[in-house]
This record gives C-alpha cells, sequence and structure tokens, in this order.
C-alpha cells in the first residue's frame, strides 16, 4: 500500500506561475489590471472567440450570462441534473426556475431528443454541461435554441480544451462559462471566463461584474488619469484579480500538453481496467476532442460486489482519492423543497448518480501514482 494519500485533483503550479504570482504583488497592483487583460486576451486567441470576460468564478460566469441573456423571476432555464450544484444555483439566483431535462446513459451529457418537450413559453435559455469534457451535440442544441428564440449558456467548466460537432466550445455558443477553480484543467485557485462573439453583451457583462460601473472603471486610480464612472445599475463584485490573472496566464500555455498527459493517463487506465465488471467512459465522438477532465467508472453492487459508497471507502483506506460527480442535483434537499422535484422524476441521471465515481487523473500525478490507483480499483474490483 501507498504511504502518502493520492489527494484527488491536486492542481500543478509551475516555477513561472510562482515567479509571476511574486511579480505581481512587488509591482504594486494586485487588484483587476493588466494581467487580467493579458488573460482575456491568450484565452480569447486559444478558444477563438470575439470576446473573454475574466470573472471571479465560474458560478459568477454563470449568474451574469443568464443576467445579460434577460433571464428573471418568472423565466425558466433548461439544464441537466448531472452537474454540480453551482450551475443549478446560478439559474436559481435570477429568480427563474432551474428545469432539468435527463441525460444520456452512455455520454454523461443532456440528451439532445428530450430537449424540446421542456420548452414552454417561459423558457429563456438552455445551458448544457460539457460533462467531464466530453463534448455535448451543440448541432442539434444549437438548432434547437435558434429555431425557438433561446439562448444557449454553456456550462464549460470541464471543457476549456473541447471541440464539439459545432466547432471549438467557447467559439461558437451565445455565451460559455469557464472554470478555473483549483481542481479544473486551467487554474487559478478561484476565477472563471465567459466568452462571447457579442460585443454589447461582453461590454454589459464587464459593467455587471464590477459593481455596475461604467468605463473601465477599475483603471480609475492608474496613471492614465482620474476619470468619472457611473453606475449603471447595481452591479456584483465578480471581478478578477491580477494575482489569479498570473496564475492563468502560464496554465493555458501548457493546456495542450496537460491534455495530451491526461490522455495517456486516460488510455492506460481504459487498458487496466477492460477485463473487469465497471463501466469505463465510452470514447469520444469521432471528429470531436474531449477535454478528459474526470475518468468516471460505475460501480454496479450486483457485478463488483462493492456499493459505490463502499467502494470510495475502501480506496481511501488505501490512500486514494476520489471524486463523485455527481449526486443528481435533483435530489439534494434544496431542489426537493423549493423546487418540487424527487427521486424517479430523471431515471438515467439517478442511475448515474448511485454507480459513479471519478479517479484521480491530475497533472501531479506520477506513473507510480497511476499504477497505485489501478492496482487499488483492480484488487477491490475482483481482479
Ligand atoms: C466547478 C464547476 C462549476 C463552478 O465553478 P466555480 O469556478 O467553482 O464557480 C460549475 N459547473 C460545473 C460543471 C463545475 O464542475
Amino acid at each position: 500500500m501507498r504511504d502518502e494519500f493520492l489527494v484527488f485533483g491536486a492542481p500543478q503550479i509551475g516555477e513561472e506561475e510562482i515567479a509571476e504570482v511574486v511579480a505581481t504583488l512587488r509591482s504594486g497592483w494586485i487588484g483587476t489590471g493588466p494581467k487580467v487583460g493579458l488573460f482575456e486576451q491568450a484565452f480569447r486567441e486559444y478558444v477563438g472567440a470575439e470576446f473573454a470576460v475574466a470573472v471571479n468564478s465560474c458560478t459568477a460566469a454563470l449568474h451574469l450570462s443568464l443576467l445579460v441573456s434577460g433571464v428573471g423571476p418568472g423565466d425558466e432555464v433548461i439544464t441537466t441534473p448531472m452537474t454540480f450544484c453551482a450551475t443549478a444555483n446560478a439559474i436559481a439566483h435570477t429568480g427563474a426556475k432551474p428545469v432539468f431535462v435527463d441525460i444520456d446513459r452512455r455520454t454523461l451529457n443532456l440528451d439532445p431528443a428530450r430537449l424540446e418537450a421542456a420548452i414552454t413559453p417561459r423558457t429563456r435559455a438552455i445551458v448544457p454541461v460539457h460533462f467531464a469534457g466530453r463534448p455535448c451535440d451543440l448541432v442539434p442544441i444549437r438548432e434547437l435554441t435558434q429555431r425557438r428564440g433561446l439562448t444557449l449558456i454553456e456550462d464549460a467548466a470541464h471543457a476549456i480544451e473541447t471541440r464539439a460537432d459545432a466547432g471549438k466550445v467557447g467559439a461558437v455558443g451565445d455565451l460559455t462559462c469557464f472554470s478555473f477553480y483549483v481542481t479544473k484543467n486551467v487554474v487559478t485557485a478561484e476565477g472563471g471566463m465567459i466568452t462571447t462573439n457579442r460585443r454589447d453583451w461582453a461590454e454589459r457583462l464587464k459593467v455587471y461584474a464590477l459593481h455596475g460601473m461604467s468605463h473601465d472603471a477599475w483603471k480609475r486610480y492608474s496613471d492614465e488619469g482620474y476619470k468619472h464612472y457611473a453606475v449603471e445599475l447595481a452591479g456584483f463584485k465578480y471581478n478578477m484579480t491580477d494575482i489569479q490573472a498570473s496564475l492563468g496566464i502560464h496554465q493555458l500555455k501548457r493546456v495542450d500538453a496537460n491534455l495530451r498527459r491526461r490522455e495517456q493517463l486516460w488510455a492506460r487506465y481504459d487498458e487496466a481496467f477492460a477485463d473487469l465488471p465497471l463501466v469505463t467512459p465510452a470514447p469520444p465522438a469521432a471528429g470531436t476532442l474531449h477535454a478528459r477532465h474526470l475518468y468516471t467508472v460505475l460501480v454496479d453492487a450486483e457485478t463488483v460486489g462493492l456499493t459505490r459508497d463502499q467502494f470510495v471507502t475502501r480506496l481511501h483506506r488505501l490512500k486514494i482519492g476520489t471524486g463523485i460527480h455527481y449526486v443528481a442535483v435533483h435530489l439534494q434537499p434544496y431542489y426537493q423543497q423549493t423546487w418540487g422535484y424527487q427521486r424517479g422524476d430523471f431515471p438515467e441521471a439517478e442511475f448515474i448518480s448511485d454507480r459513479t465515481l471519478s479517479l484521480p487523473l491530475g497533472m501531479k500525478m506520477t506513473d507510480q501514482d497511476l499504477e497505485d490507483v489501478i492496482e487499488a480499483v483492480r484488487s477491490l474490483a475482483g481482479a
């Protein structure tokens, strides 16, 4: 057995990031400043979008994207129950109702065939999640949102590198939201980004993210001289800092090399688990690129002899950290008590919710860590 506990999703921070953060701290400008601008530009170029607006989390990105789309009280927004609670919470923050649609059990993504039946005259937007970095079927989803006059807001928290059937994620939707949380593929400790091709939305997002103040108000103490700002709306405090951007600028440079490493880890898991009674992830559709954010396996008590929770506990005892992505959102007490959802509403998501667990796939993993995970999983799954 291992000596040290293998932390799930531990971030890899390089010397370049550390030097950049130190330089930012010494510069005297640690809030929103020029490095946020550089990170936005690099990110915009990476995904191929016209505009990128940095914020302090993906949750903030989702909230503001909904607001600029005009979503408010009395509206409905469609999303998936197989996501982190933040996706649905952001909808609730606007006063709109989160409406769930069941997933495809094989891809863990929203099933496009079920979407149209969930649209009502109150529906304003659809928020698909590219689960684990596997692209949703954006061609049919975008056809639907355009035909029905809805906004397409993608939750791309797992999907910085993802390329879908319709093109690069972030370049082809109306608004796309990314996360730089500590476990994500690009890390700024906390942070998020919104990409869009609409200038009016990009400008409004910036105003919303900084107290509702106009005219690049972050520059008001710079050498350009003091300019008065106008408060145009009751905005939020969602801006990113130059300390965070210092991390992001260098993390983004390694994003493709990191993906190649995770593709290797993934292939080794696939090979090592092929003879086990575990369901491993399906290969991505031809012509798409999977961002390999989470490697999920399904543990079925009938075939494995352990429940998922027992499996997780036993792995933990073997010093292997895991994640559960996710307990379906409609099973959480707030969503049951406030919106009336119950078990049985979304059987496909519940099937996954009861069985899924995520194995370590982080950039800090060594080859030995990988072999330790494989050995532990194989021993528990009865090999
Ligand atoms: C991490 C995550 C979020 C929230 O991101 P933050 O940056 O932590 O706010 C939203 N949706 C999904 C699917 C996530 O995994």
